[in-house]
């Protein structure tokens, strides 16, 4: 009978959040197994953003989620420049429509100086378009936010997992964890698809599974909503209609639905937000995909031009709060990254820092390699990093990924 293998950390969720914790425990010289019940890495929340990050100008103060994304800051830029994935600082544009939208500015720009992005401010209508001469001149003013970045939210989760395993971290894939329990010895033995796991700590970032799995460990203090996010992408022949991010003032439940430009020059209309029950397979229906569209058609009118060539949804793990759940179980060695919400491509580098700073280790840190993966789009959905193949799960991304990709 073969034996059980031991890890230290296993991580159950290939995500945005699971890719960049197996990417800082393995660079702490931990054991780490990373257990995705897909068959393919980010294909759940993960693969149905906007991929957009976020600098954390509208975050609620004092919240997880505000700390994590002004760690990001910093951290995000310095491991995009490290393995040179690509980026764009294009900024935000918090655009007011109407009297009580302008009214509402001053305050969004006091929060936003609040939160650390003191670079933000307000523009006059006459300067807003001249920065984007093509939005509907209706506008009557807006705040600017710098800083914001689009990236490409695809290649950023493969890469981390991708240098993890080339330091012999286990990428487990078609790997579900059913269950498990804490052995005496202080281990946990997990059941999986593949076969049992023993590891001194787990970690649940199952992001949509989020509350099921904590199960395995404690009855869940939080619940999974997910909720609904539709896309349309316009051709990109709009490319040069749009620089920046054009953000709506925002309600108390959404940031609302933004125009705005992907990192490979396709112009985006989306997201929405709509409470579901449903925790897979976010489908797009018609009626609104016409309305985020008329919407586009509003802010850009020379859009109508222009064709719309996809669509696509995405589910949030949403959950009864708006904040981040990170829950150190040190007694039972489990750590809980749930309910991710709508900031988990902004704050995942943070994140999994400060997951790696709760799991304390005497183990030489390792220092990953300056040498950058090659990569090749080798066929409409499949891009091979290193030799290695991986299917382009984004569709935002499978749309614009350049066929070629010089050494990155
Ligand atoms: C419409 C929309 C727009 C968004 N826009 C942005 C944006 O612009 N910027 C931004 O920062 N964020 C954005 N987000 C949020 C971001 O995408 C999420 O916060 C992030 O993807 C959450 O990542 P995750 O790893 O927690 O979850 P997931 O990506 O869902 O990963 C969890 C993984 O766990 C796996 N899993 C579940 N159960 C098990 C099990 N039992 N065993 C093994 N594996 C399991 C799942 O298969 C999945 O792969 C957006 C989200 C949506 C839906």
């Amino acid at each position: 009978m073969s034996s059980v293998p031991v890890y230290d950390v296993a991580i159950i969720g290939g995500g945005a959040v699971g890719c960049a914790i197996v990417h800082e425990l393995t660079g702490r010289g931990l054991k780490t197994v990373l257990c995705e019940q897909n068959s393919q890495l980010v294909q759940e929340a993960s693969a149905g953003n906007s991929g957009i990050v976020h600098t954390g100008f509208d975050a609620t103060p004092s919240t997880i989620e505000h700390q994590c994304l002004e760690d990001a800051r910093i951290l995000n830029k310095t491991i995009y420049n490290k393995y040179n994935l690509p980026f764009e600082e294009r900024g935000a544009l918090l655009v007011a429509w109407n009297q009580d939208q302008m009214s509402k500015l001053p305050s969004l720009l006091k929060s936003a100086h609040n939160n650390g992005v003191t670079g933000a401010r307000l523009i006059s209508r006459a300067d807003l378009l001249r920065r984007e001469p093509h939005l509907n001149p209706a506008a009557l003013g807006a705040m600017i936010i710098p800083g914001e970045l689009v990236v490409d939210p695809w290649l950023i989760p493969i890469t981390l997992a991708h240098k993890a395993w080339m330091q012999g971290s286990m990428i487990m894939r078609d790997c579900k964890v059913l269950g498990g329990h804490l052995e005496t010895g202080s281990h946990w033995l997990l059941e999986t698809s593949r076969g049992p796991i023993k590891s001194r700590v787990v970690i649940n970032c199952t992001g949509l599974q989020g509350d099921l799995v904590e199960a395995i460990n404690q009855p869940s203090p939080f619940e999974i909503h997910p909720r609904k996010g539709q896309f349309a992408v316009f051709d990109q022949s709009a490319a040069n209609l749009l620089h920046s991010i054009i953000l709506p003032v925002p309600t108390e439940r959404t940031k609302g639905v933004l125009v705005f430009p992907s990192v490979y020059g396709n112009i985006v209309v989306g997201p929405t937000a709509e409470d579901q029950t449903a925790r897979e397979n976010p489908q797009v229906h018609p009626k609104v995909i016409d309305e985020l569209v008329a919407y586009a058609h509003f802010v850009l009118p020379q859009l109508a031009e222009h064709p719309v060539v996809a669509t696509y949804a995405g589910l949030r793990p949403a959950t009864q709060t708006k904040d981040y759940h990170f829950i150190v179980d040190r007694d039972r060695g489990w750590v809980t990254v749930g309910g991710i919400r709508s900031t988990g491509l902004s704050a995942c580098l943070a994140i999994a820092r400060r997951v790696a700073n709760a799991i304390p280790t005497s183990k030489p840190h390792i220092t990953y390699p300056e040498q950058r993966p090659e990569i090749r789009r080798i066929a409409d959905d499949t891009v091979e990093m290193d030799g290695v193949s991986y299917h382009l799960t984004h569709p935002l991304i499978r749309l614009g990924f350049p066929n070629k990709m010089a050494k990155l």
